[in-house]
């Protein structure tokens, strides 16, 4: 591995990635605001969904929980109904238990540790608002930095190894901007989302490009390295959209079910075995984690209803958390 930039060699690095920041950041809405429970949300809501489709939700989440005392306060059910569609719901749990634990404390953390004692929050939601919200020296280290960084340096470490992200933690700490953590932190993710693109990185318009040793080696498309790979399991499933007089056949999740934990769900053919298919209505495919779905979507009837099934009225199946499977069969049957 390099050894890295010196000293004057950081300082340049910082300043050409401030200006060029400062031409190139996008618009959102979390950037318009340093408040903390704001940045916490976007910050919570952006791990593991993209900008684009993280927008959307923001705004809704913002508007149905102003303040971290709303969300304090909110019925589970409401919450994850607002969620839903996102995915991993267990962020939006972690998100309510931090902020019993906030109210609770009368206010936000102000130090990284303290944040870091929060439901939900790591080192980098920690490193994020404290740099974001309250100036602290803190680098970031998500994805996006690691591939900057990995690059920069033309670091081959296994990027999911612990040693190498120490490494690239201690990297992101020095190349931090400590007069401005919050500008610096989100410029070095910004530059990992728009020009340091995983498979085309765009070098000829990047600010670090002249002491970057991945790309004066030929080497970036290659890094990072990620050693361990989950295999893909594929799963087929048949679900069932059972409709009568504008309601729907729902069943929801107990308690004991982890992160789906009261979410409500189409049945599937295994469920209701007697219940007579009349067509498919198409199908779909739905990832969670390293699960790959083909799903197939059946207008059924039934001629009794089991145990444990709910008729739901369609106008209501956007008021409650319903899983994204469901909701997305119901759009393949036209029922949404
Ligand atoms: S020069 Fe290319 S590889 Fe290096 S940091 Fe910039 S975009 Fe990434």
């Amino acid at each position: 591995m390099n050894t890295g930039p010196n000293a004057p060699q950081w300082t340049r690095l910082r300043k050409a990635l401030a200006r060029w920041y400062a031409g190139a950041k996008r618009d959102l809405p979390w950037r318009r605001t340093s408040e903390p429970y704001p940045v916490w949300v976007s910050e919570i809501m952006l791990q593991q969904t993209r900008v684009a489709a993280a927008l959307p939700y923001y705004e809704r989440f913002l508007q149905r929980f102003p303040t971290v005392e709303s969300l304090a306060e909110a019925p589970e059910q409401e919450l994850l109904a607002v969620w839903s569609g996102l995915g991993y719901y267990s962020r939006a749990r972690n998100l309510q238990k931090a902020a019993r634990q906030i109210v609770a404390a009368g206010g936000f953390p102000r130090t990284f540790e303290g944040l870091r004692e929060l439901a939900g929050i790591g080192d980098y939601t920690a490193a994020a608002v404290a740099s974001i919200s309250f100036g602290l020296p803190h680098a970031v280290l998500d994805g996006n930095v690691m591939r900057v960084l990995t690059r920069l340096l033309a670091d081959g470490g296994d990027i999911q190894s612990p040693k190498t992200r120490a490494r690239l933690a201690a990297v992101a700490q020095e190349f931090l901007d400590k007069r401005a953590p919050a500008e610096h932190n989100q410029a070095v993710m910004e530059l990992g989302a728009l020009v340091c693109l995983p498979r085309e990185p765009q070098c000829l318009l990047c600010p670090l490009a002249a002491q970057c040793v991945a790309r004066l080696e030929g080497r970036a498309a290659g890094l990072p390295v990620k050693l361990r790979k989950q295999k893909k399991v594929e799963v087929e499933l048949a679900l069932l959209v059972v409709e009568r007089e504008g309601r729907v056949l729902v069943w929801q999740r107990g308690a004991g079910e982890g992160r789906m934990a009261g979410f409500w769900e189409l049945p599937s053919r295994e469920q209701l075995p007697a219940a007579k298919m009349r067509e498919e209505a198409g199908s779909f495919r739905h990832t969670i984690t390293h699960h790959l779905h083909t799903v197939q979507v059946f207008r059924a009837v039934v001629k009794r209803v089991p145990a444990g099934y709910h008729w739901m009225d369609r106008r209501q199946m956007g008021e409650i958390p319903l899983s994204t499977m469901a909701r997305k069969a119901l759009r393949v049957a036209g029922v949404d």
